[in-house]
């Protein structure tokens, strides 16, 4: 048995809104045409790939798909659905015998889901997915809103697709013509073959109204990562006080193998914690002489460069300063701006808090200072 895939795309989408046909919008960095083209193009069962595509799109029809493992064949839409798929039909290369017919606003379509349509279409001649209607069902009548009736709900399936068909049902079924279908099944019904259902399946959404695209976006979207980070140095006198690079006026100043930032020390931490990408220490050895003095400011430029490297940026970071005296807010709106230039995001996503230890320990007694973080990462690339 061999299968060919037929994807449809010859719709505007206008329910999308904006001047691009909803299959070419961007989903985690592919289009949803390119993510519904690779559901088959990535399945050992399909051998051949068609996409209908609006007729003024055809010419650009291979950029628009990208490279493929399997033949992609190209044919315009039609006034219909069924026109359409006819036309897909078409241009489908002798040798499938089972064709699947896929919308190309469903991104999401399984390998499993593929599965079962391939076998129920092969036994049966007309399968099609569908899973159980949840909501209770209404029949209106629709100029009135009025409910006419309430309908039995467990003999309300939702359809979907890919719908699979033996290459002779699907062509007696688009031939038979008729009146404007949704689907290729409602053809092959009217036609008179007995459609199989099999199981569908929730995460095979299709993407119709802009919630639709943002729920299938933030499906691609992990989770974001957050780290935490903390430092303490000792005060000493005769050492500048400075953190993220302002110089706080003081007496004392923390003692370290570098100018002793916890501020940056802490934040370093969180940034690289949270990409789970080591720490202040192994990347930058308190025994390393390249380290010596080094500007707390200028490790945290760098811990951020080795994150954005991993496909990171900074969503935001949280920090406290601990430290007796003196007080550090009027410096806090330069400690910031400072740290969001090197973090490279936005201010507002910056916050940083004094806070004493009420004479307590050694940073109450004034001979320490410590400082806590806490960075969100988020992948830039919908990874
Ligand atoms: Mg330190």
């Amino acid at each position: 048995m061999r299968v060919g895939a037929i994807i449809v795309a010859g719709g505007r989408g206008a329910r999308l809104g904006g001047p691009t046909p909803k299959q070419l919008l961007d989903l985690g960095g592919r289009t949803i045409l390119q993510r519904s083209v690779a559901a088959f193009d990535g399945h050992a069962g399909v051998s051949e790939i068609v996409v209908v595509l609006p007729g003024e799109l055809m010419a650009e029809g291979p950029a628009l798909v990208g490279p493929t493992a399997r033949p992609c064949h190209f044919a315009a839409g039609g006034e219909r659905r069924q026109d359409s798929v006819a036309h897909g039909l078409a241009a489908m290369p002798a040798g499938p015998d089972v064709i699947l017919v896929h919308d190309a606003a469903r991104p999401f379509a399984g390998r499993e889901l593929i599965d079962r349509v391939i076998a129920a279409a092969a036994e049966h001649g007309a399968a099609v997915p569908a899973v159980p209607a949840r909501d209770t069902v209404k029949r209106l009548d629709v100029e009135r809103r009025i409910v006419r009736e309430t309908i039995a709900r467990e003999e309300i399936w939702l359809a979907q697709t890919p719908q699979g068909f033996r290459r002779e049902v699907l062509a007696a079924a688009v031939a038979a013509g008729g009146a404007d279908a949704t689907d290729e099944a409602s053809l092959a019904e009217r036609a008179g073959h007995a459609v199989r259902v099999v199981d569908g399946d929730e995460q095979n959404m299709k993407i119709t109204t802009p919630g639709d695209l943002e729920s299938a976006r933030a499906r691609l979207s992990p989770a974001p990562r957050v780290g935490t980070g903390y430092d303490l140095h000792r005060l000493v006198e005769g050492r500048p006080l400075c953190l993220a690079g302002v110089v706080v006026p003081f007496e004392r100043g923390p003692l370290g193998h570098s100018d002793g930032d916890v501020l940056c020390h802490a934040i370093t931490d969180a940034v690289l914690g949270a990409a789970a990408a080591g720490d202040i220490g192994q990347h930058f050895s308190n025994t390393d002489p390249r380290w010596k003095d080094a500007p707390g400011l200028e490790l945290l430029q760098l811990a951020v460069g080795i994150v954005r490297e991993r496909g990171f940026q900074i969503a935001g970071v949280d920090a406290t300063v601990i430290l007796e005296r003196p007080k550090i807010a009027p410096f806090l709106a330069a400690i910031r701006a400072q740290l969001a230039r090197v973090l490279r995001c936005e201010l507002d996503r910056v916050s940083v808090k004094g806070k004493t230890n009420e004479g307590v320990d050694a940073v109450g007694r004034g001979e320490a200072i410590a400082a806590h973080a806490v960075a969100v990462l988020r992948t830039g690339d919908g990874r």
